[in-house]
């Protein structure tokens, strides 16, 4: 038997930025396999079984997406934001590069708004030149991999993106990026934390690298680092498109 698996982006929060495709999606699963949080978004119906999960290991989640799939369900594995950003849709491909019995699974992956785009969007175009995005957890890498990355992106000019950027378990995380970055860059450089954008506990503020703090962020926090140029015009935020 084949089924399907659809990897799919929620979004960051707010119903309406659901993509009607991810909406038809969920309209035809028989089963939702994800992340509490995530899972907790999906209203129940009949013929729809709910996965809902604290393993934090992707992996094991994704195995026993694709065990469901293969058996000839209609399965949809449910991330926040966009699936392929620090999320569900490599470990899937990674679980099926191990187990060559879900070769034959079909494998769809619909995008999804990003917790970044969201945030910008909100304070104006702060991603508006060239950016990177840099996870801030060592769950998966060595810390060293994260410095390197964060100082030579300072150093190449880029504004960025920290998503995990603090957790209960390693709350010093983000006061040594801010470290590095007081090496790399001047201190008015703006650093704008957004919480939870689209959800009700939506907060976002924006300070200078100079004011900037680890404990202004959280899990539930993207943090976005301006470039060189990045200013003010206003309440909003914007890198202008020239560079040089
Ligand atoms: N796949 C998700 C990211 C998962 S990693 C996406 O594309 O958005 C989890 C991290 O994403 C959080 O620690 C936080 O940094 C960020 N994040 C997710 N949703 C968010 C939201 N609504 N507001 C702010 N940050 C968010």
């Amino acid at each position: 038997m084949t089924g399907t698996l659809i990897v799919a982006g929620l979004g960051p929060g707010d119903e309406a930025l659901i993509t009607p495709e991810v909406t038809a999606a969920l309209a035809e699963a028989t089963d939702v396999v994800g992340y509490i949080p995530y899972v907790a978004r999906i209203p129940a119906r009949e013929g729809l079984t709910l996965h809902a999960t604290d393993n934090r290991v992707e992996l094991e989640r994704a195995t026993h997406a694709l065990k469901l799939a293969a058996a000839g369900r209609r399965v949809v594995v449910v991330s926040s934001g966009d699936p392929g950003v620090f999320a569900m849709a490599s470990a899937v491909f990674e679980a099926v590069e191990q187990s060559p019995r879900f070769a034959h699974v079909e494998i769809r992956v619909l995008p999804g708004i990003t917790a970044m785009l969201a945030a910008a969007a909100r304070i104006g175009a702060p991603l508006g030149h060239d950016f990177c995005t840099i996870n801030l957890s060592d769950n998966l890498k060595p810390w060293d991999i994260v410095e390197r990355r964060l100082r030579l992106a300072a150093q190449a000019g880029f504004a960025m993106a920290f998503y995990n950027p603090r957790s209960a378990s390693r709350p010093h995380q983000l006061a040594r990026a801010l470290e590095i970055l007081r090496e790399e860059c001047g201190p008015d450089r703006l650093i704008i934390f957004a919480h939870a954008v689209t959800t009700p506990e939506e907060r976002i503020s924006v300070v200078t690298l100079g004011e900037a703090r680890a404990e202004m962020a959280d899990m539930r926090t993207v943090v976005l680092v301006g470039n060189e140029a990045t200013r003010r015009v206003g309440r909003y935020v914007y890198t202008p498109r020239r560079a040089g």
